[in-house]
């Protein structure tokens, strides 16, 4: 039977502690406090970097005790109950989601990354990631309601000051959750089709209304719905859709919610728009050019952490179980292809959870140069062509390695949730065990925001450009002199995989057109993927040691506040346990750069194969319709 333990999904995991400590958090309040005055105005705001460090710590600390507590424990009625449609259209959510809201808004961590003067933590991107990934772990269903920030934050970034005052303090304080209302029946992966089975139209006064149906809108019974709709209704393609904001009411319908595989806590919805009043965001013609694709990139980044959420709990599961069901007079994790599974299992959520939070870090950076370069501070013309430079810079790394990281997570928490029913063998099949739910919650991950193939369509334009050859260069750069002897070989490796990659990539272009390269775009951005994540174990094992004299042999606080004062929890790491961690990264670093050696040598020579036989042969091979 399932047992319940209470825990703190923060203070347990280990490689999260490791990243929090491993990147440098100071440097990211830095880039969204900037010079820290918003402390004089409000009395949440962080004095300086270690005290906004501090303030990171001790929210993720709380959300950790929530989700372990009290999250986790309800997920499984939730799971059961999943949501109702009542005969008025409004939406009961399960009561587990309803107190599990309330307990997120009593924490106040609604306004996660919005400014403090709508009552907001302004918190970095990468802090807000690990909350979405430690809330999932608890309850994926969940992640969908908590992690539909994005759509607060659009309204902050492209609506009118008036708009924000009107919905941004309901998002901090709890009171709003949101839905990003873009599907139609004839437009999923290509939105640019959107006519507005609803479109939009205004009145003689100028005021907007839409008309028409919505599908598939996950919390479209929510407080604040994003829309996207047709407004040019001369103009087809993406130059003819705009955003709108509007309220649930009288003329909005849940026609349906959807009878799905999982999130069974996050409710699916039909929504049909009876000329409801909407509110423009933003210009007309950017809505999808422009402000979808923003918030579409940050939701793509929370798909990652949902899915290593629930890959967290899937591997922990698999672990606990491995170690005390005893078959043959053992316990199962001594037989090698269990221990095999389970070492690849870890292997992957920590392979994903770095490409993850690396991409954020690099939004985090991109964000401040964006924010630097409009408050009008630095007025040098030399000064402006170098933070214009970095920011296009920035742009393109984006732009490869957001859909990397909701490929390669997303897919990696279907390949860990499966694996973990494995390891339960029948038992993992049943319902007394989680690990059935978490193999379901999974399976969307690699669909909505955007389905793996198309996350691969992105992901390799940035392989194909050159932008991957310059991110793993630059990672060369870094650890040629700081790599030890001991692990130069590693180094070598991954110097040869960017070489075979590079081989690939100019045999690609080589091809007219782009077929070839979405033919092989799986294989090219696996290669890539497998360099990048090799990079950064190894980086994570070499550059932590550097950091050893901030340790004493004295216990460090949890989370590495270095002003020494313990945190809430009351738990510490010596100078021991670090250095198992630090052991542990070098280990994976070579198990997996190692192991995965012939496999860029192989994606690398199917590539320059050049077998063309799913475009030419394809009738001969899956057979006509009948
Ligand atoms: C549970 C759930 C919640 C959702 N929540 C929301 C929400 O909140 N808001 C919202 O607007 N939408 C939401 N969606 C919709 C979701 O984003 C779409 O289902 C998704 O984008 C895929 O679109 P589609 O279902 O129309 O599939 P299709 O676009 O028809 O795709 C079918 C298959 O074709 C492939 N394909 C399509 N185009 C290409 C291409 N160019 N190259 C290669 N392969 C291609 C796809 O990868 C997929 O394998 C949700 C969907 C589900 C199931």
């Amino acid at each position: 039977m399932k047992e319940t333990i209470m825990a703190n999904f923060y203070t347990d995991n280990d490689d999260i502690r490791f990243l929090f400590r491993y990147y440098k958090m100071t440097e990211l309040a830095e880039i969204v406090e900037g010079d820290f005055l918003d402390s004089r105005k409000f009395d949440w705001a962080p004095e300086n970097a270690e005290d906004a460090v501090d303030n990171y710590d001790r929210i993720l600390d709380t959300i950790g005790q929530l989700a372990g507590d009290y999250i986790e424990p309800r997920s499984e009625d939730v799971d059961l109950e999943g949501n109702i449609l009542n005969e008025d259209g409004t939406v009961t959510r399960a009561k587990g989601t309803q107190e599990n809201l309330r307990n997120l808004a009593e924490a106040q961590v609604g306004g996660f990354t919005l400014p403090h003067r709508f009552g907001g933590l302004n918190g970095p991107n990468l802090i807000y990631i690990i909350s979405i990934e430690i809330v999932s772990r608890a309850d994926a269903s969940l992640m969908n309601l908590y992690g539909l920030q994005g759509i607060a934050e659009t309204i902050n970034a492209f609506a009118s000051e008036e708009i924000k005052q009107q919905y941004l303090p309901g998002f901090s304080d709890g009171r709003y959750t949101g839905a990003m209302v873009l599907t139609e029946p004839d437009a999923g992966s290509d939105l640019q089709a959107i006519k507005t089975a609803a479109h939009v139209y205004q009145d003689d006064r100028g005021n907007w209304f839409l008309h028409g149906v919505k599908r598939f809108i996950t919390n479209g019974c929510g407080e604040v719905l994003l829309v996207l709709a047709r407004s040019e209704l001369d103009r087809s393609g993406g130059l003819g859709l705009s955003l709108f904001v509007c309220e649930p009411g009288p003329t909005v319908k849940v026609r349906r919610l959807e009878n799905k595989l999982g999130i069974h806590g996050s409710p699916t919805c039909e929504l049909f728009f009876n000329n409801t009043p909407c509110q423009l965001i933003g210009e007309r013609q950017r809505g999808l050019v422009t402000y979808v694709m923003s918030l579409m990139n940050g939701a793509r980044v929370g798909i990652a952490a949902q899915s290593l959420g629930i890959a967290e709990a899937a591997f922990r599961v698999a672990r606990d179980y491995a170690a005390g069901r005893e078959q043959f007079g053992v316990a199962i994790e001594s037989f090698p292809a269990v221990r095999d599974m389970l070492v690849e299992m870890k292997l992957d959520v920590e392979a994903a959870r770095t490409l993850t939070y690396e991409t954020c870090w690099h939004v985090d950076h991109e964000n401040g140069v964006l924010r630097k370069a409009a408050s009008g501070e630095v007025t040098d013309k030399a000064e402006k062509k170098k933070l214009r430079m970095a920011a296009k810079k920035l742009k393109r790394l984006n732009a490869m390695l957001t859909p990397m990281s909701k490929y390669y997570a997303s897919e990696m928490s279907n390949r860990v949730a499966y694996d973990a029913i494995q390891v339960l063998g029948g038992s993992g099949y049943m319902k007394d065990y989680p690990v059935e739910r978490y193999a379901r919650d999974a399976r969307i991950t690699t669909i909505y925001e955007g389905t793996s193939q198309l996350q691969i369509i992105a992901a390799v334009r940035g392989v194909c450009n050159g932008t991957a050859e310059k991110f793993l260069l630059g990672m060369e750069q870094t650890l040629q002199d700081l790599c030890p002897d001991e692990a130069k070989d590693l180094l070598e490796i991954l110097q040869r995989g960017r070489e075979q990659l590079v081989e690939a990539v100019n045999f690609t272009k080589e091809q007219p057109g782009t077929e070839y390269m979405d033919l092989q775009g799986r294989r090219l951005v696996d290669a890539a993927i497998i360099l990048i994540v090799g990079h950064l174990f190894l980086r994570q094992s070499i550059v932590a040691p550097a950091w050893e004299d901030e340790f004493t042999t004295e216990s460090v606080p949890v989370g590495g506040n270095e002003n020494g004062s313990d945190n809430q929890s009351g738990q510490s790491e010596t100078l021991d346990a670090y250095r198992t961690v630090r052991r542990h990264k070098a280990i994976v670093a070579r198990r997996y750069i190692t192991g995965n050696a012939n496999r860029i040598k192989m994606l690398s020579a199917d590539i320059i194969r050049h077998d063309r036989s799913s475009m030419t042969e394809y009738e001969e091979i899956v057979g006509s319709l009948p």
